[in-house]
């Protein structure tokens, strides 16, 4: 049996692209030593994945931002404003990215969006009606021969022609099918140049097959692979599946002329029914992902091995495969000195996932059930010490409907709070953190390693919230926010202080960009031992008269964003999570805060790709665990939640649900849809759909605000609207963050006056 991975990180396993691209966006290196470093870290992945004997090795997995981003650029899908820059192809590629503001011009970010159901963001490309799809660029196959150089031929992969279709932004008035001749020309032409450069096989990659199809759509799938693998040639080509089944186009799919077909055995529910059922085609390999891509666990060998050999034993030709790129875990246990080994004996990093494959290799071709190492996996599932804690479980058991029902109803809050706030129309807030500057991260870190007192970290913290309590004073903001300098990040802070929960030191995971995360992970029954941001918010508050927000991070959030378990219901994880935040808002309400946000920036996260599966399998448990937490609190304390996305129109109603008094969301880089829908709907909820893009340095001028603002007083009652950016401002600089946030209240002072 041979082994494939679908992809692999690409960060560098101490975030090595990261830093060095950072440094380039500050113009502190050349582009050549940017490429080295990219070189570099092609060369240990794929020396490393050759090392351990992986038979499908892939190329092009590598990218500088996103693989959707390249694909479009491959295929020279680019807006003429970036074009028009003048600038170098990888500075015009960095401009669709991150927006570009400089010498040559001032252009806006591509839209950026969640990659199907993970917490990983593509930039999404934009085709207007003059864009003449093509084979333009020659990334692919510079790496291909990156890796032939080396010794090792890859597997290219590229995302292929229906999801690339499918995830486009069509601004003309062209819609997909219009490009289906260019497109096919376009890959059929990347698959001749693959064969001619030495390539055995090419991956497709197509995870728009897992949602719910309609019959165009498998028409227009066909129509694509139809003319694309009339070209194939002597090549080999591998369709690959993940996220999910592929329940809708399954036998369209195997009567093509594809010589591989990858699917997910894992997070398809019905995968092995679909093969059990249909069978699989004896000319062509069965690429089984059968080890996760995207949690950290160990793999279990007795189910991965039964699998393999019932799928072996209908003389399916398998290959053992990942069920979707590794781009989603974290590197190697190997960075993590720190953690006990009773529990990093159950992880699997990238790293370890690729000892995994070589270690099923080996068992899959032999009579396993005495071998060692499968003795060894299988009593490890025997174990997990620590996890349990009877008092949490109690408590959730004990969770009552009532629990989940706020009252007096919104409508009634909504009158008490406008009396109790008095806060002029369009309120202006942000979301909550301030830039997390060089110092503020040394102090973190300091503390982190013990090298300064407590008491001088949290001096520190107070200068810094006192100074910016400050800055927002004299910005004339309305609702104020302490900065959240004591946070790395928005869901660490809080695992860090609940039981339940593991850190990892470098386990960092790629999130967008140059940006990445750390999830923690959940081990245990989670409980919260004391409070966990009274302290900071009662010190911010102090300061000022106006209302100071307090801070949290909702729920769902913390477990869509922490690596869950796997041997409990993620319901009940949710709920035990539930019960901790709702202590917190408890607490911060008994302390005086009197506006509190509870972010749940990740809700949609884990909402399954097949509609039919949304609420039965998520939003009937989701959206109750977000009620639970605030339905303790007192009808004058107003709470916020805030949203990192604005695609929710079709889960508007659950998103109302929630019952919070006022919702932000990420909405600068969309179109007016979510507005229209809010009227639709009459959406009762306050909201503050952000205003400028908070993921590029650039400042907003004062009219585009209000431009902005005008547009969605069309669509919102002025009572109901609040002004706010589109996310946290940690990653911005002082300077144009300060700049921004007086523009903003700006716009809202001139659109008072004209009110
Ligand atoms: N309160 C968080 C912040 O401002 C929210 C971050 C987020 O939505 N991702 O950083
Ligand atoms: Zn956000």
């Amino acid at each position: 049996m041979k082994t494939s991975i679908i992809g692999y990180p690409r960060v560098g396993s101490l975030r090595e692209l990261k830093f060095t691209t950072e440094k380039y966006f500050r113009g502190e290196i050349s582009v050549e030593e940017l490429q080295n470093t990219a070189k570099e870290i092609r060369k240990t992945q794929w020396t490393l994945q050759k090392n351990t004997g992986l038979d499908f090795i892939p190329s092009n997995d590598f990218s500088f931002y996103d693989m959707t981003l390249d694909t479009a650029v491959l295929f020279n899908i680019i807006p003429e404003r970036y074009t028009k820059l003048g600038l170098s192809a990888l500075d015009t590629y960095f401009a669709m990215a991150r927006g570009y503001q400089g010498a040559a011009g001032d252009v806006k970010a591509l839209a950026m969006k969640k990659w199907f159901n993970t917490n990983y963001h593509y930039m999404v490309p934009e085709i207007d009606d003059n864009t003449e799809i093509k084979l333009a660029g020659t990334k692919p196959f510079d790496e291909f021969a990156e890796a032939k150089a080396l010794g090792i031929t890859t597997k290219p992969v590229i995302i292929g022609a229906f999801t690339l279709l499918k995830l486009l932004r069509y601004v003309g008035k062209k819609q997909a099918t219009d490009y289906a001749d260019a497109v096919i020309a376009a890959y059929a032409g990347l698959l001749e140049k693959f064969v001619a450069a030495g390539a055995e096989w090419v991956q497709f990659d197509e995870p728009y097959l897992v949602h719910d199809l309609t019959s165009e759509d498998i028409a227009l799938f066909e129509t694509l692979y139809q003319g694309i693998l009339a070209k194939k040639g002597s090549g080999k080509v591998l369709l690959q599946t993940y996220f999910g089944d592929v329940r809708d186009c399954y036998g369209n799919i195997t009567a093509l002329a594809f010589d591989g077909i990858g699917l997910d055995f894992l997070e398809g529910r019905k995968t092995k029914e679909l093969v059990e059922a249909n069978g699989f085609p004896q000319d062509k390999v069965l690429f089984a992902g059968l080890v996760n891509g995207k949690n950290i666990w160990k793999n279990h060998y007795g189910k991965t091995l039964e699998v393999i050999n019932t799928l072996k034993a209908k003389n399916i030709n398998v290959v053992l495969n990942t069920s979707c790129s590794l781009l989603h875990v974290p590197y190697t246990l190997k960075n993590e000195t720190k953690l006990p080994e009773k529990y990093t004996e159950h992880f699997a990093f990238a790293e370890e996932k690729l000892q995994e494959l070589a270690e099923l290799k080996k068992l899959a071709d032999v009579d396993y059930k005495l071998d060692a190492a499968f003795l060894e996996n299988t009593s490890l599932f025997a174990t997990r010490p620590d996890c349990r804690n009877n008092a949490v479980q109690e408590r959730v058991a004990a969770i009552r409907e009532e629990d989940f029902t706020r009252l007096p109803v919104f409508k009634e809050r909504e009158a008490i709070q406008k009396k109790e706030f008095a806060l002029p129309v369009f309120p202006t807030t942000t979301i909550g953190s301030f830039p997390q500057t060089a110092d503020v991260k040394k102090n973190r870190t300091a503390r982190r390693k013990g090298e300064i007192s407590e008491e001088a970290y949290v001096e520190f913290n107070k200068k810094k919230i006192a100074e910016w309590v400050q800055i927002q004073k004299e910005i004339g903001l309305d609702v104020l926010v302490h900065g959240e300098f004591e946070r790395n990040d928005m869901v660490e802070y809080f695992g860090e202080q609940l039981s339940g929960y593991l850190f990892t030191e470098k386990a960092w995971v790629q999130s967008y960009g140059t940006r990445c995360v750390k999830p923690p992970v959940i081990w245990g029954d989670v409980s919260r031992e004391k409070p966990m941001t009274v302290d900071w918010s009662v010190y911010a508050q102090s300061l000022t008269k106006k209302p100071m927000k307090g801070m949290l991070t909702g729920p769902v959030t913390i477990l869509n964003w922490s690596f869950p378990r796997e041997d409990i219901s993620l319901k009940e994880s949710t709920y035990q999570i539930a019960l901790a935040i709702r202590d917190e808002v408890l607490d911060l309400e008994a302390n005086g805060i009197r506006v509190i946000q509870v972010d749940e920036a990740a809700l949609r996260e884990k909402l399954p790709l097949r509609r039919s599966d949304w609420y039965k399998e998520y939003l009937d448990w989701a959206i109750p665990a977000f009620r639970l937490v605030h339905s303790g609190v007192k009808a004058q304390t107003q709470i916020h939640t805030h949203m990192c996305y604005s695609e929710f129109t079709d889960i508007i109603r659950a998103i109302d649900d929630m019952d919070a008094d006022v919702i932000t969301f990420e909405a600068s880089r969309s179109d007016l849809l979510i507005l229209d829908s809010l009227k639709e709907n009459h959406f009762k909820t306050e909201v503050g759909p952000g205003v400028y893009d908070i993921h590029s340095p650039r400042v907003p001028s004062v009219e585009e605000i209000k431009a902005a603002l005008e547009k969605m007083l069309t669509r919102i009652a002025p009572e109901k609207l609040w002004v706010n950016p589109d996310c946290g401002l940690k990653t911005r600089g002082v300077p144009e963050t300060v700049a921004s946030l007086k523009h903003l209240v700006e716009a809202a002072k001139e659109l008072r006056k004209e009110a």
